[in-house]
């Protein structure tokens, strides 16, 4: 049995990043970039008018009010014709290129245009007041973005404003799902007495998909060696592959014998954790495989606490972004450890105020699904500790929104 930051290690030294694609700015959402990106146009691509008003020579404005004739109107993707002469002024928009010449805009609301096509500048302005000069914020060839950045709403942004309509992004790893049991059924089957629906393989999946990553669903196999050693050969095109049940010590546990027949290298099969102790690791050639438990909330653990990070790495993302994070909150209810293993008691966590707080769901029965509903974090009691009473802060691991009260 070693301890989960062990396997944490021993997981995530055996993922490297995968492959690189090319895809279109939407495939790209929440994926990492593979490649640096150097900008193929200056920003702005002009000397570029950022307010509603009127382009100037600030030198004009020596003495305030002054009156001066308007003699052109530039809007926004127009070019300007006349270059401003002395005492000149030019009607300009938001985006509109600067005239040659004029070195500040003067805001509309400091002026008043009068009916003989002059208008009357109430307030002075500095040179490069209002403006933004060609290239100020990045120019030709300059890096935009370098590889390894996460790709959201701004980056796709900033990418489609330099023209990219594809990048590279680092492969999605495919993750090949099965479920282990005589008693399982797949959703749609009509249960007969002894049977429960596999609700781990759709649990699992949705995992996968949350993570980023694109589940393979294999189904049921049954708790006979053969049957789990052919499931899991077919598997082996996949990045990825997970099992749940079959990897406690009862007679119908398989999986290890399974994988010791495929001549898996096992890396461990036993976490110092509650709930999720049973999960074992192994590498099959280039495949990871994860024998995760059969109780649905140890299965989500496991896949929380070793599944998730491997994701993300396999994805490319940065170390930083690789786990899920861990903020100390206030317990509002006292949390139960089980002493000889680190507890991970299932919860929610949520902001109030200045302050981070943490409400443990009462039952912690590893086979109670029901009672992860709406769950987003786990309280982590350490090892030796038997209870944390209310009040006192307790490190929570975080794996979904936080709720803000
Ligand atoms: P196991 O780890 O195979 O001994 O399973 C432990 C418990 O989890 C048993 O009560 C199983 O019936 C249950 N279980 C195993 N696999 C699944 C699954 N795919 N979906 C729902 N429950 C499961
Ligand atoms: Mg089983």
């Amino acid at each position: 049995m070693i301890p989960i930051e062990e396997a944490q290690a021993l997981v995530l030294g055996s993922i490297k990043p995968l492959g690189i694609e090319r895809v279109d700015l939407f495939s790209a959402v929440y994926r990492v970039l593979a490649e640096p990106v150097f900008s193929s146009l200056d920003f702005p691509r002009w000397n570029s008018s950022v307010m509603d008003g009127y382009a100037v020579r600030s030198e004009d404005l020596g003495v305030i009010p002054v009156t001066l004739p308007i003699v052109e109107e530039i809007a926004a993707g127009t070019i300007p014709q006349h270059q401003l002469g002395m005492g000149e002024a030019s009607r300009i928009f938001t985006g509109a290129m600067m005239p040659e010449g004029a070195d500040a805009v003067v805001i509309q609301e400091n002026t008043t245009a009068n009916p003989d096509g002059t208008v009357s500048i109430l307030k002075s302005v500095n040179s490069g007041i209002n403006m933004v000069s060609k290239g100020a914020h990045l120019r030709t060839g300059d890096l935009l973005m370098s590889a390894g950045t996460v790709l959201r709403a701004p980056e796709i942004g900033i990418l489609s404003s330099v023209g990219r309509s594809f990048v590279s992004v680092y492969r999605r790893p495919v993750v090949a799902i099965l479920s282990t049991g005589n008693e399982l059924v797949p959703l749609g089957h009509e249960l007969q007495p002894g049977q429960i629906i596999d609700s781990n393989q759709y649990a699992l999946a949705a995992q996968v998909i949350e993570a980023g990553a694109i589940p393979r669903l294999l189904g049921v196999v049954k708790d006979d060696i053969p049957s789990l050693t052919q499931a899991i050969t077919e598997a082996l095109d996949a990045d990825f592959i997970l099992s749940s049940g079959g990897v406690s010590v009862g007679d119908y546990d398989h999986v290890k014998t399974a994988l010791q027949n495929l001549g898996a290298q096992i890396l461990f099969q036993k976490v110092r954790v509650k709930p999720g102790k049973p999960l074992t690791f192994a590498l099959l050639n280039q495949v990871a495989y994860w024998g995760l438990p059969g109780n649905p909330v140890s299965c989500l653990v496991g896949f929380w606490l070793t599944v998730y990070p491997a994701i993300r790495k396999s994805m490319g993302y940065p170390e930083s972004l690789q786990n899920f994070p861990v903020l100390p909150a206030r317990l509002t209810a006292p949390a139960e450890g089980t002493g000889d293993r680190e507890t991970y008691v299932r919860g929610v966590l949520y902001q109030q105020e200045e302050q981070l707080y943490f409400t443990p769901r009462s039952s912690h029965a590893s086979g109670n699904l029901v009672n992860l509903q709406g769950i987003n974090g786990f309280g982590i009691v350490p090892v030796g500790t038997e209870k944390v009473e209310r009040g006192v802060d307790i490190r929570v691991l975080q794996v979904g929104t936080l709720q803000v009260r």
